[in-house]
């Protein structure tokens, strides 16, 4: 088994190499042959978040290194633990990496995702970014149908965040708008979700020429974010203000545009974890009835809902580049760069 491991924060991912664990309890051994490559993999490897104003969220506290990272994960099952039921062996499934404790509050509401004593893949227990993968029950794998391997793996985190998000501003969006802020994997799976799903006119706004270029030929309108009048452009592409902005920068650029451009009563979501504050008047917020909110990644409910939607063909292909695991640290540091249209997959089974 080879493993591109997290060792020091900060540092170069090291490659180790051991034999694949057995199976316990419920457990299945899953041989990867998808991984793709996240923002929160550059977080991670950072070991913080940006809080603003020179203030950091530790990452460090209560993670174990060595880590091995990467939670959008796809393969094989090779082998099952003595409890874990009727998977068959051979299956090939997507892995739900958001796994929690399964007992505390959080995780009976069906909020695994945000258990405070998480157990998520990639997260605070080994990933992806290798050729197999322990996953602690069957429940958290979803076939895929004849999509490719490489398309399905996305669907754990950049397909679920953005379909959670598109989930939380549907009700108000219908036939009005909905503007995406970044287009990178997410955001341009929330593009060709919210094409699908919904009925709203859909504006994407980026700073890259190419990737705006790859939105407007899935037909929606784009604004580039850099001009100045973006704020303006926006409104005038939404019938003078956004029903609905997702933000998938979540940054102090992106965040006071996405809510400059709300028309009254309109819903902002947050999904990006750029970093930094932004400050509004409070006025605002009662006197056009504004709502901001967060979203991260999605419940196992939303991840069933997910893949029923790509059985049913609904859901659109993203963009989507593979490149052999031994190039782990370079895709993240080109994520880090920016510049990358849809989403970067490892491929452990192939050697080039
Ligand atoms: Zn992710
Ligand atoms: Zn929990």
């Amino acid at each position: 088994m080879i493993s591109y491991q997290l060792t020091r924060f900060g540092r170069p991912l090291e490659r180790a190499e051991s034999s694949p664990p057995d199976p316990a309890s419920s457990e299945v051994l899953v041989q990867v042959e998808a991984c793709g490559v996240c923002h929160s993999d550059v977080h991670l490897h950072d070991g913080f978040f940006d809080m603003g104003n020179g203030r950091r969220l530790d990452l460090a506290k209560g993670r174990e290194l060595p880590l091995t990272l990467g939670h959008e994960i796809a393969g094989t099952v090779v082998a099952c633990g003595p409890d874990a039921g009727e998977v068959a062996v051979g299956m090939r499934g997507v892995v739900y990496p958001w796994v929690g404790c399964g007992e505390c509050p959080t995780c009976l509401r069906g909020h695994e995702h945000l258990c405070p004593q998480s157990r998520a893949l990639g997260v605070t227990r080994d990933g992806g970014f290798s050729d197999y993968v322990l996953v602690p029950h069957p429940r958290y794998l979803f076939e895929f149908g004849d999509r490719p391997i490489t398309l399905a793996c996305t669907y754990a985190c950049s397909g679920l965040t953005a379909y959670s998000a598109v989930k939380k501003v549907q009700p108000m969006a219908e036939g009005r708008s909905i503007v995406i802020i970044g287009l990178g994997g997410v955001g341009f799976a929330a593009l060709r979700l919210a094409q699908a799903v919904t009925s709203a006119a859909i504006v994407a706004v980026d700073v890259n020429q190419a990737t705006l270029q790859a939105a407007a030929e899935t037909g929606a309108a784009v604004v580039d974010a850099r001009a100045e009048d973006a704020a303006k452009q926006i409104r005038g592409l939404t019938d003078g203000g956004a029903a609905t902005v997702i933000d998938f920068v979540g940054s102090e650029s992106s965040a006071p545009l996405g809510f400059k451009t709300l028309a009254t009563g309109g819903v902002f979501v947050i999904v990006g974890l750029f970093g930094g504050e932004f400050r509004a008047s409070i006025p605002l917020w009662p006197l056009r009835d504004l709502t901001v909110r967060g979203s991260y990644v999605g419940s196992l409910t939303e991840m069933r809902e997910l893949m029923e939607l790509v059985e049913t063909g609904v859901v659109l292909p993203i963009p989507v580049r593979s490149r052999p695991l031994a190039e782990a640290q370079d895709a993240l540091n080109d994520l880090r760069e920016g510049g990358a249209t849809g989403r970067t997959v490892l491929t452990p089974q192939r050697l080039h």
